[in-house]
């Protein structure tokens, strides 16, 4: 029996396992992926975190990850199946390989991130890996001098359009409305990037494409006017989806599937926190899901004395 689990080592998992070894706990981090950061991993730079400017993501990850290591933070590459609530302590069923593990704790920390939102339209699933990807940072250097539309009109649309602007020949970015929600300094960056065309107002309707995309059928979403755009890659980063399935029926989820809990991380279930991106919150950054690591620990803290 642990006092805590903590499941995902995005930059909030990692920072509750740093707050946790520092107070002591007895406490492992569960992670599906062998590498971990999170999202973090998949953002060429990254240049709002305090006192880190300019810093590579994935670099960043990896010290986030040695920083824990180096505390004696335990982790576990395996498959989260189940989390049952058995009320004084949890139950955490998982896979590795063919392998099935159990583990229980007095307490876990629900850390399992945002992932990208799919599109839903016609070709993307086909496409999919054959020149529809959701990832600039891993797949642009595929699409030297080529041509690329990235769709979306947030932060992460904003930067990948400029990541693949230092790339590629010719970069399109379609937005469905006519003014950009990414950050004022992302859009700086992106309108001088002269091989940048914003379309404004427009929805891909289908990617088209037999063996790899072709092309993009566009729609104006005021005229109703159709068009369409010779491409090689379809960059798709329209926002991101909780990875809170596993929680859905021990604690309570908004109507989007984020977990509810406030700045103190305490879900609506006793022994439960949640952190990162997978709660409710008006911000999602590397900083505030650090700081999230720091109350869930807090929380979890609190918890076990008054057991
Ligand atoms: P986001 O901020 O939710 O933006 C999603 C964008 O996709 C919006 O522009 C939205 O349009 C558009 N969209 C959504 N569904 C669509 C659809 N079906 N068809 C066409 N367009 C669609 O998501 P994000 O850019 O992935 O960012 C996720 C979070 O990470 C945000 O909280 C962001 O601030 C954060 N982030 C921060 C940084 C940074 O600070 N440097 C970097 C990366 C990410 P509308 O605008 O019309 O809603």
């Amino acid at each position: 029996m642990y006092d805590l689990i903590i499941i995902g080592s995005g930059p909030a998992g990692l920072s509750a396992a740093v707050y946790a070894k520092r107070a002591g706990l007895d406490m492992v981090v569960l992670e599906q992926s062998p590498m971990s950061g999170g999202q973090v991993l998949n953002t060429s730079d990254v240049d709002n975190y305090l006192g880190m400017p300019g810093m590579n993501g994935f670099d960043m990850g990896m010290k986030f990850r040695a920083h824990a290591e180096g505390l004696g933070a335990v982790f576990e590459n395996v498959q989260v199946k189940e989390v049952t609530d058995a009320g004084s302590h949890k139950i955490v069923r998982a896979s590795a390989g063919k392998e099935e593990k159990t583990y229980e704790a007095r307490a876990l920390i629900a850390a399992m991130g945002a992932s990208h939102a799919l599109l839903h339209v016609p070709g993307e699933e086909k496409l999919s890996g054959k020149g529809v990807s959701y990832c600039a940072t891993c797949d642009g250097a595929f699409f030297r001098d080529k041509t690329v539309a990235v769709v979306g009109g947030g932060d992460v649309a904003a930067e990948d359009a400029v990541f693949l602007s230092r790339i590629c020949a010719k970069v399109y970015l379609i937005h469905r409305r006519d003014a950009l929600r990414a950050a004022k300094s992302l859009q700086d960056a992106l309108f001088q990037c002269s091989n940048v065309e914003v379309i404004w107002d427009s929805v891909v309707e289908e990617i088209c494409g037999q063996e790899k995309v072709e092309a993009v059928k566009l729609r104006h979403v005021k005229t109703e006017d159709s068009d369409s755009k010779a491409v090689d890659g379809v960059f798709i980063a329209v926002g991101l989806v909780p990875n809170s399935e596993l929680l859905q029926n021990v604690t309570m989820c908004d109507e989007r599937g984020y977990i509810v809990a406030g700045e103190d991380c305490v879900t609506k279930t006793a022994g439960i926190f949640a952190a990162g991106d997978v709660r409710t919150k008006p911000l999602r950054q590397i900083v505030t899901a650090v700081a999230d690591g720091a109350n869930a620990v807090a929380g979890v803290e609190r918890y076990l004395m008054q057991m």
